[in-house]
Order: C-alpha cells, then sequence, then structure tokens
C-alpha cells in the first residue's frame, strides 16, 4: 500500500512502462504521424502494455487530432477482454520524442495516462500528474 502523504494525485506514481520491441518496431517507420491506444496492466509503479491499436486521428489545420469515437471503441475493446487502459503511443516525423505545448495540454486533462513518443531520434515515455514528467521506458 502507498502511504507517502508528500504527493498529491495518483496512489502510485507511474515510474515505468513495459512494451515489446514488436510492438514498437511497427511504429519506427514513420512518414506521417500515427497514433495508437495502448492497453494492458497496470501494477503499482509499473504498466505493461500488451496491445497496441491503431486508431486513424484526425488532421485539422495542421494539428493530429484524436477521434474520441475510435478511442473510445479502442479502449472499450480492451476492458471486454480484462485490459486496462494505458495511455496513447504516438509519433512525431519531426522533432524529438517530446511532448508538444497540445500533448502536454492534453496530458494535463488525463493525469495518470502513459503517453510514448516515437520519433527518428528517439522513443520516450511520459505522464502528467502534478506536472510533466519523464518516465522510465523499457522494451523487452
Ligand atoms: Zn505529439
Amino acid at each position: 500500500m502507498h502511504t507517502s502523504s508528500s504527493i498529491i494525485g495518483p496512489e502510485s506514481p507511474i515510474r515505468r512502462v513495459v512494451i515489446s520491441s514488436h510492438i514498437l518496431k511497427s511504429f519506427q517507420v514513420i512518414e506521417e504521424e500515427r497514433l495508437a491506444v495502448l492497453g494492458g496492466d497496470i501494477k503499482d509503479e509499473e504498466t505493461l502494455v500488451n496491445e497496441v491499436k491503431e486508431i486513424k486521428g484526425i488532421y485539422s489545420a495542421g494539428t493530429f487530432r484524436i477521434d474520441f469515437r475510435e478511442w473510445y471503441e479502442a479502449v472499450q475493446s480492451f476492458k471486454i477482454r480484462g485490459l486496462k487502459y494505458i495511455g496513447i503511443l504516438h509519433s512525431h516525423s519531426y522533432g524529438r520524442p517530446i511532448p508538444s505545448p497540445l500533448d502536454t495540454l492534453r496530458m494535463s486533462e488525463c493525469p495518470g495516462e502513459v503517453w510514448i513518443i516515437v520519433s527518428p531520434k528517439g522513443i520516450r515515455a511520459w505522464t502528467y500528474d502534478l506536472q510533466l514528467r519523464e518516465i522510465d521506458l523499457v522494451i523487452v
């Protein structure tokens, strides 16, 4: 049981996300921005990604947006099979795997989600609880 009183927010702050290399491999050819919903399991500080469901998203005024209907359907398909919703994996065609200001805004609206960002310059994982925070990404 988590007993720290110094942290206000999620009971067990996420420290680590584990994902398989073959899931990531399919996202490493980046010609366009891609988006997927992550399903898996959460155990204390560790999150395990078991499944990735790509969704199309919507491009609008040069900005990549989540189609929330698709997102919802993906989350429901996880729940039916006993998987938890973990968060989002998306790609940046250019630049670094760091949340954009818009990414950060969305993350702040959904505290505790894991956001994995794939770019030609690497792969990193993030969450937002009290603030934007990088978490360990373990590729197995
Ligand atoms: Zn982004």
